[in-house]
């Protein structure tokens, strides 16, 4: 641990810990809902969202990399086991029961939108608090921005496909 590195977070660390955990939990539920979603999904278009799913999976899987090192930065611990994950996400998990592509693509632009909501909220509590967690949320967010619009285009260029072939 660095001690100064802790020291200068003008916030109580703690808080700041479990509210990194409930990010990093949100963040592999996130991977493993595009991981598998990639392998499942069927219908029109389907290898172009195959490979953006499995594209997020891997931006999901970094992301959780960035916050378990601050975590660790800090001297906490990231969540230990997958358990916890669900006591700990802000937005849940959507198994992709129905594989048909657009279904996956909606859940997935739920989840997107409501990790905006979550990193937007954490950028108001660090902002001066702690600009290391702030830069590093920052990243994070502008990324899911970008899943967010890329999965919204995929499932307009569906939705035009469908209508034009009635
Ligand atoms: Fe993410
Ligand atoms: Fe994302
Ligand atoms: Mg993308």
């Amino acid at each position: 641990m660095g001690q100064k590195g802790r020291d200068i977070v003008k916030m109580n660390v703690d808080e700041l810990i479990n509210m990194l955990n409930k990010a990093l939990s949100d963040e592999w539920l996130a991977y493993y809902q595009y991981w598998i979603g990639a392998k499942v999904v069927k219908g029109p278009m389907k290898d172009a969202v195959i490979s953006e799913l499995t594209i997020h999976a891997t931006e999901e899987l970094s992301h959780a990399e960035l916050i378990s090192s601050r975590i660790i930065q800090l001297d906490g611990i990231p969540v230990l086991s997958p358990e916890e994950w669900f006591k700990k996400t802000n937005c849940g998990y959507d198994a992709p029961v129905d594989p048909y592509v657009v279904e996956i693509l909606k859940q997935n632009i739920k989840g997107e939108q409501c990790a905006i909501k979550v990193y937007s909220e954490m950028l108001d509590i660090t902002q001066t608090a702690d600009p290391v967690t702030y830069n590093m949320i920052l990243q994070i967010l502008s990324q899911e921005v970008e899943h967010e619009e890329d999965l919204t285009s995929l499932k307009e260029d569906l939705d035009l496909m469908l209508q034009r072939q009635r």
